[in-house]
């Protein structure tokens, strides 16, 4: 647990998720280089996100580097004003990103999820990246060199509580659960997508790119129903709404 002077942020800012150092320098760097093998866009950079109370924290402490005033919210709208997502900006690091910024927790945690449940148990650990997530429902080539080493991983977050204790605080257990409930609303709409599953393997990532920036690999009527379901059950549980401020 948090010891009562410390602050939350400052304690997770600087806790390292990542088990694989540097990796990118054995892979490249492909989960934050999201150019897709065969796609005509050639995305030039890959994006950061930041949880709503995660970016106000950096931003106090001057630490959001990349052009801080075109943050793009990303967030689900479940009425009467409240959102809940965060905020996300191109970057262009390219995975080289450790000595130049303080990275965010999403950052940290790829190539994996944990997948929590509502009371903070931890079960399992997921693909994080779309990109690595299009790979393993397609059974393409894995990418990633980590991928493949998934029990290794699901080790190493078994034998982290220190780590799993930080992530089941409220606030950050929401985003959590809120990210496997919209990587899952990936998987099912993309393999429902009839022009991706009828492309040829070789017109694939251009079909791909183009349902994803149309926004057609996301259900989003049903993403904010499984949310807005989310925020009641994590209310019932945790006896607020998932607003850092409140716990
Ligand atoms: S997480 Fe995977 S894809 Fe990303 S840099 Fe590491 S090995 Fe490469
Ligand atoms: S900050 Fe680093 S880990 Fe995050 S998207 Fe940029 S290059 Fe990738």
């Amino acid at each position: 647990m948090l010891k009562k002077t410390e602050n939350y942020w400052d304690v997770l800012s600087s806790t390292d998720f990542v088990f694989e150092e540097n990796c990118w320098q054995t892979c490249e760097s492909v989960c934050c280089e999201p150019v897709v093998p065969g796609g005509v866009l050639r995305f030039p950079q890959t994006w950061v996100f930041y949880m709503f109370e995660e970016f106000k924290y950096f931003e106090k402490k001057e630490q959001i580097p990349l052009n801080k005033s075109k943050h793009k919210e990303l967030s689900v709208e479940l009425g009467n004003g409240v959102r809940v997502g965060g905020l996300c900006n191109q970057c262009n690091h390219q995975g080289r990103c450790k000595d130049k910024m303080t990275l965010p927790l999403f950052c940290k945690l790829c190539p994996f999820l944990p997948v929590m449940d509502i009371d903070g148990k931890f079960h399992d650990i997921e693909l994080l990246n779309l990109i690595d997530l299009t790979v393993e429902q397609m059974n393409f080539a894995p990418r990633c060199s980590i991928v493949g080493q998934k029990e290794k991983y699901l080790n190493m977050w078994k034998n982290s509580p220190g780590l799993l204790r930080l992530l089941s605080y409220p606030y950050t257990l929401f985003h959590l659960l809120a990210a496997k409930i919209t990587l899952d609303n990936y998987k099912k709409t993309l393999l429902n997508n009839p022009k991706i599953l009828k492309s040829s393997s070789a017109a694939f990532w251009s079909s791909w790119e183009l349902e994803l920036i149309t926004g057609r690999l996301f259900d989003k009527e049903q993403l904010r129903i499984d949310i807005s379901k989310l925020c009641d059950e994590f209310t019932e549980e945790h006896g607020r709404f998932p607003s850092f401020d409140s716990f």
